[in-house]
């Protein structure tokens, strides 16, 4: 038989190869703006055109090739980074594999214009799948062009299984991210279509969070450094209660390089340990610089995933050192405030920073607090008697599912506050245990309040009120804060947004999943960020949807539930009984809109009882 062994033509090997490190738009994203960092740029710019499925372009002022390189560059294992094995374990540049542009030139259609700082003219190199279609000097400025179009032209398979451009244009913006937070000292900046989506000058690391994860990192980034002889950590992390519910800002370079590592994520995740609950995560900015000759950076093709020498060294500092930053922290806003933290943002707001940089001001304002009002200024007997007039009052017939089994369940405790209600006096002081509940005196016994469940019924009845008044309550931001949204959310929330602003948000559309945030509805807790609060709402709204209660029943509880006092919240006297009148002027106060109860009675009769057994 004839033998049947060939070697692969060029084109088809590098096509194959390019799946290994060109999955998607991102991929040459990466790649591209990597190369501009190896070339020493200090301004580089990405153009992105369709989530990167018509073009890619990269621009650097870095140190450009000359007329051989040019060409030399798109051959595979090409690299003027590396000379020989022993190179792979001192790696300092991004690249080292010379794949990439090979990889790109195999699948797309790529047009390279570069000019070295001392030649007049540029050299510019267009590749068609492999082919080098031109090759001439051309006028530019110093430094690289690169120009990637049309991906997967010849590979229709790939092409096919490219994901919606929101989708694509997600991962690109993952890439860029990674790649502005480990470079501040670099200028960047981002255009997708025609819009700048962002404009980065270089600056320090603390700024450079800020401009790409949110203003309202301001307030919230702990500063983290720690030097040993093996690895040396600086960064920041995310305070605890600043955690989010969904998972996003969560960074760890490695010598620059961002890389995945669920176990030095353990580390992170166990510095927080009692911090924050299970549900949320933290955000960190973490940056370890290790001897190259102590990590292996060549597990993988894409590069994110890598191998120390020592691992479970690596875990113990990172571990400890946050521990200490947060720690740390946490002293020295003790010795600064003498207080509780979180009750000074929450409750006064015009002392709620003492940061010189605050960006995310909230301009303080004099129209009253409808929402909010825990100031107690009433007697304690006034609530009372609504209270009494209100459980009479419970409307029956009400639609709403929840409601229905409030009432029903609600009877029970009518009968016992009817009775209670009709010796409250005024003097009787609310008890606070364990930052959760609120204890009260009544005739026949005792009350516990649970705090977090009534303030979420409060504000419920209270949101669901704002939509048929016709004057709302904003505070107006002095600085409009942008909101980033994935495409989902996104999708909802221009849904919605009619009725997000009828609830005194003063929210508008800013081009594609951005949201721009004039004004929030009084009383909103300045503690917690305003696009940490969209998200959270559009989250809670999600989650509703298969209740199916109707835009404006699901927003007032998605709000509610998203900004009301939650457990943990130290209360003075004052709030504690500003939330008793409150719930018991609620319409149904025996339960939180998510069917938490919102009190429970123990009877006198009942305390005995266990006394005496
Ligand atoms: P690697 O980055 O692993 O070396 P690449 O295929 O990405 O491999 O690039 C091949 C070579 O092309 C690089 O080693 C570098 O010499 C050159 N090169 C690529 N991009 C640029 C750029 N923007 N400016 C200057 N030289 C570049
Ligand atoms: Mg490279």
């Amino acid at each position: 038989m004839a033998d049947i062994i060939r070697l692969l033509p060029d084109s088809i090997a590098n096509q194959i190869a390019a799946g290994e490190v060109i999955q998607r738009p991102s991929s040459v994203v990466k790649e591209l703006l990597e190369n501009a960092l190896d070339a020493g740029g200090t301004l580089i710019q990405l153009i992105i055109k369709d989530a990167g499925k018509t073009s890619i372009q990269v621009i650097d002022n870095g140190k450009g090739m000359s007329e051989t390189d040019i060409r030399m560059a798109f051959e595979r294992h090409a690299t003027s980074k590396i000379t020989s094995a022993n190179d792979l374990f001192a790696i300092k540049t991004m690249g080292f594999r010379g794949e990439a542009l090979a990889s790109i030139a195999a699948i797309a259609h790529v047009e390279t214009i570069s000019r070295m700082p001392d030649e007049d003219l540029a050299n510019r190199l267009c590749i068609e799948g492999t082919e080098i279609t031109k090759q001439d000097k051309v006028q530019s400025a110093g430094g690289t062009n690169m120009i990637v179009k049309n991906l997967f032209y010849n590979v229709p398979a790939r092409r096919k299984f490219l994901k919606s451009d929101p989708v694509e244009l997600r991962q690109i913006l993952d890439e860029f991210h990674r790649v502005v937070l480990a470079n501040p000292d670099i200028s960047f900046s981002m255009h997708h279509n025609g819009n700048e989506v962002y404009h980065l000058p270089k600056t320090t690391l603390k700024l450079r969070i800020i401009g790409v994860a949110g203003k309202n990192y301001n307030e919230q980034l702990v500063p983290v450094s720690e030097q040993t002889d093996v690895v040396t950590i600086s960064g920041f992390v995310g305070k605890a209660e600043a955690a989010k519910r969904t998972q996003g800002d969560q960074f760890i370079f490695v010598n620059k390089r961002f890389i995945k590592s669920n176990y030095l994520n353990h580390a992170i995740r166990g510095a927080f340990e009692d911090l924050v609950a299970k549900e949320v995560y933290p955000s960190y900015f973490l940056f370890l610089d290790i001897d190259p000759a102590n990590i292996d950076i060549n597990v993988h093709p894409t590069k994110t995933e890598i191998k120390f020498e020592d691992e479970r060294m690596i875990y113990n500092y990172l571990r400890v050192t946050i521990k200490h930053a947060l720690g740390q922290y946490s002293i020295s806003s003790l010795i600064d405030f003498g207080v509780d933290q979180n009750f000074v943002s929450k409750f006064s707001k015009g002392n709620q920073s003492t940061d010189n940089a605050t960006v995310n001001v909230h301009q303080t304002t004099t129209s009253p607090d409808p929402l909010l009002n825990y100031r107690h200024t009433a007697k304690d007997t006034k609530g009372w008697e609504e209270v009494y007039k209100s459980m009479v009052s419970v409307d029956q017939t009400t639609e709403n599912p929840i409601s229905v089994l409030d009432t029903i369940e609600g009877e029970a405790y009518q009968m016992s506050l009817d009775e209670s209600l009709s010796d409250v006096t005024s003097n009787k002081t609310p008890y606070q245990l364990h930052k959760n509940y609120i204890i009260y005196q009544i005739k026949s016994g005792m009350m516990m309040i649970d705090q977090q469940a009534a303030h979420e019924r409060i504000l419920y009845e209270n949101y669901l009120a704002t939509f048929s008044k016709t004057q709302k309550f904003s505070q107006k931001e002095l600085f409009p804060i942008t909101v980033d949204l994935d495409p989902a959310k996104a999708a909802i929330c221009k849904k919605i947004l009619d009725k997000i602003n009828a609830l005194g948000f003063e929210m508008s559309e800013f081009g594609q999943n951005t949201f721009v945030v004039h004004g929030t509805p009084v009383g909103l807790d300045n503690s917690v960020s305003v696009g940490y609060l969209i998200e959270e709402i559009l989250n809670k709204y999600t989650e509703n949807l298969e209740f199916e209660l109707g835009i404006e029943e699901n927003l007032a509880r998605s709000l509610a539930a998203s900004s009301c006092i939650k457990h943990g919240r130290t209360l003075d006297k004052d709030e504690m009984n500003g939330i008793i009148d409150q719930l018991f002027g609620c319409v149904v106060p025996f339960k939180s809109p998510s069917g938490k109860k919102c009190f429970i009675t123990i009877e006198l009769d009942e305390l005995s009882k266990r006394f005496n057994s």
